[in-house]
């Protein structure tokens, strides 16, 4: 199978070595078929895609959502509408959310992003494409990748891979697994030939995660914000449900029908 090693029940992940990365968007256009986004030939992430290729220097780098060991987003969400599965995925649950968007501003890599053109907006990023491997199947994008940039399986075994590469290519490698460690451990792993930062990866990561500074900051805002919060989330959701009903109705007009149950 390609672009994976061995997987078994236990936690997923992806290690990108940006070293063998040629720039083909191969990942990217597997990921828009696979969740049938909008796509484009963005650099950025947003609602089109869940993963997108960035330059810097002569290195091609791939940027998606991390899928942290103690993700923030998780904590930050009000409803728990964010959850870290088993598999490793961190999801996006739509019949929770309510749109409050804590998670964009938790996240220490800027990735979830919002649907803001729409009346009925989503959160969208990557979701480690967590049907397929809870099947026993590999990322679209990791089987899509023509040079095994992208390699799927069980973080620990993609640790002992990065660890080993690093191991025999000493002048190649930087010696560093991005991801061992950054905020408490991410399931998507990074090897690369140079700085990380010259990939604009934040430098000086907390080496815990910031999920229990968020619970902190959370455990210090009044109650007031968080009633606020919730009652605006109240308004947000009658809104929302109001314009899935409408979109219902006329679904069910333009098809000629009346709606009624069988
Ligand atoms: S990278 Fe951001 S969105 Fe992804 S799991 Fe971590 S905190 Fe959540
Ligand atoms: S893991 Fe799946 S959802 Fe995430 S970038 Fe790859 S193909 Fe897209
Ligand atoms: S498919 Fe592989 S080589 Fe092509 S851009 Fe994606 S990670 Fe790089």
């Amino acid at each position: 199978m390609s672009g994976t090693v061995s997987h078994s029940g236990k936690t997923k992940g992806l290690l990108i070595d940006v070293t063998l990365c040629i720039g083909c968007g191969a990942c990217q256009e597997a990921c828009v078929k696979e969740h049938n986004l909008p796509g484009g030939d963005d650099d950025q992430l947003s609602y089109r895609n869940y993963t997108v290729i960035q330059k810097h220097g002569d290195q091609f780098v791939r940027k998606l959502c991390m899928h942290c060991e103690t993700p923030s987003c998780v904590s930050a969400c009000p409803v728990g509408a964010l959850n870290k599965r088993e598999s490793g995925a961190v999801v996006w649950d739509h019949t929770k959310c309510f749109g409050c968007r804590y998670c964009m501003i938790s996240c220490p890599f800027e990735i979830p992003t919002f649907e803001w053109y729409s009346y009925n907006p989503r959160i969208r990023k990557c979701v480690l494409c967590y049907e397929r491997i809870e099947a026993g199947r590999p990322t679209a994008c990791a089987e899509a990748c023509p040079t095994e940039a992208t390699l799927f399986g069980d973080r620990d075994t993609l640790i002992e891979v990065a660890t080993q590469r690093i191991r025999s290519r000493a002048e190649k490698y930087q010696d560093h697994v991005w991801g061992l460690y950054e905020v408490g451990g991410t399931s998507v792993l990074y090897l690369s030939s140079v700085p990380f930062e010259s990939l604009s990866f934040k430098k000086d990561l907390m080496q815990s995660p910031p999920s229990e500074i968020t619970w902190r900051i959370l455990g210090q805002v009044p109650n007031v914000v968080l009633i606020g919060a919730w009652v605006l989330g109240g308004f947000y959701f009658l809104y929302r449900r109001r314009h899935e009903v409408k979109a219902a109705e006329a679904h069910t007009t333009e098809k000629g029908g009346h709606g009624d149950a069988k």
